[in-house]
């Protein structure tokens, strides 16, 4: 089976073609534009999908070897993401199977962010506990099957990669601020300052209170102190980025507790943080777990793993109709308390 899938529910124009279940060629187009504006805009990356969008398809389908002709399948990410974004990508897959006269899959980012673990060798077996960290999301999914998992904790506000972006807002730090807090971190000490953990029920998070106690450290230590950041960015980067793995691997460590699984993976943009990657690692080697981490392009939005999810959604008959719309919120169950 040949696929080509499209993702562009955010910033980034991504299309891949997977052929049974492997990835042929995964382009991803980054915007630039967002950058000036230390956040995304939405107006402006739905123009930059249309733009990028011809291109990055043509290119996808000149690495894979593939030609129009032989894709079965048009697979798009339909929900959650940006709605004029999310519309474009629909609307190209859309157009592209009716001309080609072949069926369209729909796929839920969320999901396909877990299933990216399942891409390369080494998988993870069912049923595996995933930590899905992205910058609109944080959650612990308990995944049965490719097409059998279910959200078992999550953020009640801020996601795990806002916290990160939000902090290197705070230090001055270009848009998006992850990846620069990850590289000054790995200079600075991580205990040499202190942030709150929140107290949060069950296997959920809380990252607000984060935000606010930094920003307050921040402004008070630069009254006393006007350079305070720039001296001490390396030790605050490593220290911040130690919290919120703190924060994430204990909700992290409980659900596997409660659940006796060993199968343990991480997903989504902020998985590609070399401190998470470590402190995951670690707890595997104390815990006796197996633990997984996607390839660095598939862990940031890119259609490689809306095309693997797709691939098993083909196998299953999951397709949609012509009439399918995006949707920004994707409503997903969860567990029953
Ligand atoms: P969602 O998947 O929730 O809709 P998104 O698709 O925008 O959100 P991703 O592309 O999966 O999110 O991830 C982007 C986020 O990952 C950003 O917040 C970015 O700062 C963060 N991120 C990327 N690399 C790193 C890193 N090395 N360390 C920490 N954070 C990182
Ligand atoms: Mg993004
Ligand atoms: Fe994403």
């Amino acid at each position: 089976v040949t696929l080509l899938a499209i993702e562009s529910s955010c910033d980034e124009t991504s299309a891949a073609v997977i052929r049974d279940g492997q990835v042929l060629s995964n382009l991803i187009a980054n915007q630039k534009v967002h950058e000036q504006y230390g956040g995304v805009v939405p107006e402006l990356a739905s123009r930059a999908h249309m733009q990028n969008i011809i291109p990055v398809v043509d290119q996808a389908l000149q690495q894979a070897g593939v030609q129009k002709n032989e894709l079965q399948a048009i697979a798009f990410t339909q929900s959650p993401g940006l709605i004029g974004s999310l519309l474009v990508g629909a609307s190209f897959a859309k157009a592209l199977a009716v001309a080609l006269n072949i069926p369209l899959i729909a796929v839920h980012h969320m999901q396909a962010h877990v299933l990216a673990n399942c891409i390369d060798d080494p998988r993870p077996s069912f049923p595996f506990l995933c930590l899905t960290v992205s910058g609109g999301h944080t959650q612990i999914v308990l995944c049965k099957d490719y097409l059998d998992m279910e959200i078992i904790g999550q953020t009640i506000d801020d996601a795990a990669g806002e916290a990160f972006d939000k902090t290197a807002k705070l230090l001055g730090l270009p848009y998006p601020g992850g990846p620069l807090i990850d590289r000054y971190a790995q200079q600075g000490n991580p205990h040499r300052f202190h942030f709150p953990r929140p107290q949060v029920e069950g296997y959920d998070y809380s990252f607000s209170g984060l935000k606010t106690a930094i920003l307050y450290f921040l402004r008070e230590q630069t009254e006393k102190d006007p350079s305070f950041i720039e001296n001490n960015l390396a030790d605050i980067c490593a220290s911040v980025q130690q919290t919120i793995i703190d924060i994430l691997m204990q909700k992290l460590i409980k659900a596997a507790e409660d659940t006796s699984i060993r199968e343990v993976c991480i997903a989504g943009g902020v998985s590609a943080n070399k401190g998470l990657r470590k402190a995951l690692q670690d707890e595997a080697d104390r815990r006796g777990w197996h633990a997984y981490t996607p390839a660095f392009q598939y862990c940031t939005d890119n259609a490689g793993m809306i095309g693997y999810m797709a691939y098993h959604q083909y196998l299953a008959g999951q397709f949609a109709g012509l009439d399918i719309v995006p949707s920004a919120r994707g409503s997903w169950k969860r567990a029953e308390a």
